[in-house]
């Protein structure tokens, strides 16, 4: 079994169910009392997302690529970026360390076209739904046309992240707002959602809705699973 890399903290919250769900499943493919083997270098999310915020990427590719170059020397096999966001800077990150960098769009993207979808609605922080770096690996690489809510819709779906998600705070308003953007992006024509961002799952479960949902944690999660055991 290959030892899993992983930088953690944006958020915690969402870092813990990695944690939980790569545990679970090796265990579940294993049985026994197996468990995954893993190392995590967890940040302090106040000082990444100042960083976000002032948008100061050179620093926050240069702590990214900091982690990711402690874990190899730790001994992990390959790492996973713990947060759709910080996938900004994943080229960076892979042309730094020796090891694969296991990316979390990827893990989306075929998890959708082995649903033959086509058409995807992509909820997330504002720089994951506005700028090309998540958008263009799903359209380029796998040809997926991804459609992003209108601007004050983004701006809420960015601030219950921010404001509530990341430090484990469950609001039902929030959780119906979701629930409406994402109808809203199936009247659009979108035939699945990815909830691209680590901490969506908390709020929003496929048990909600009937629109397909791609959720980027656990898909990348079973990802570095299916990696560390091939
Ligand atoms: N976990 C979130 C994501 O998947 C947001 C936190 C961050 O900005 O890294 O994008």
């Amino acid at each position: 079994m290959k030892t899993i890399g992983m930088i953690g903290g944006m958020s915690w919250e969402s870092s813990q169910e990695y944690y939980r769900i790569i545990n679970e499943e090796v265990h579940q493919r294993l049985g026994g009392v197996h468990s995954a083997k893993t190392l995590m270098l967890s940040v302090d999310f106040a000082e990444i997302e100042e960083l976000q915020r002032l948008g100061n990427w050179s620093e926050a590719t240069r702590q990214m690529v900091a982690a990711a170059q402690a874990l190899e020397r730790g001994g992990a096999d390959f790492v996973v970026i713990c947060t759709n966001t910080m996938h900004k800077m994943a080229d960076e990150v892979q042309a730094a360390i020796h090891i694969p960098l296991l990316h979390i769009a990827d893990a989306a993207a075929q998890a959708i076209q082995a649903r033959g979808l086509q058409r995807i609605g992509l909820l997330g922080t504002r720089f994951t739904m506005e700028e090309p770096f998540y958008k263009d690996c799903l359209a380029e690489k796998f040809g997926l046309e991804v459609l992003i809510p209108p601007a004050t819709e983004r701006e809420l779906v960015h601030r219950v992240i921010y404001d509530e998600l990341v430090i484990g705070k469950i609001v039902p308003q929030s959780k119906a707002d979701y629930l409406r953007i994402i109808a809203d992006l199936q009247a659009r024509g979108a035939q699945g959602v990815i909830l691209g961002c680590t901490e969506i799952g908390l709020l929003v479960q496929q048990a909600d809705c009937a629109m397909p949902l791609f959720d980027t944690t656990l898909l990348h999660a079973l990802a570095a699973v299916d990696y560390a055991l091939k």
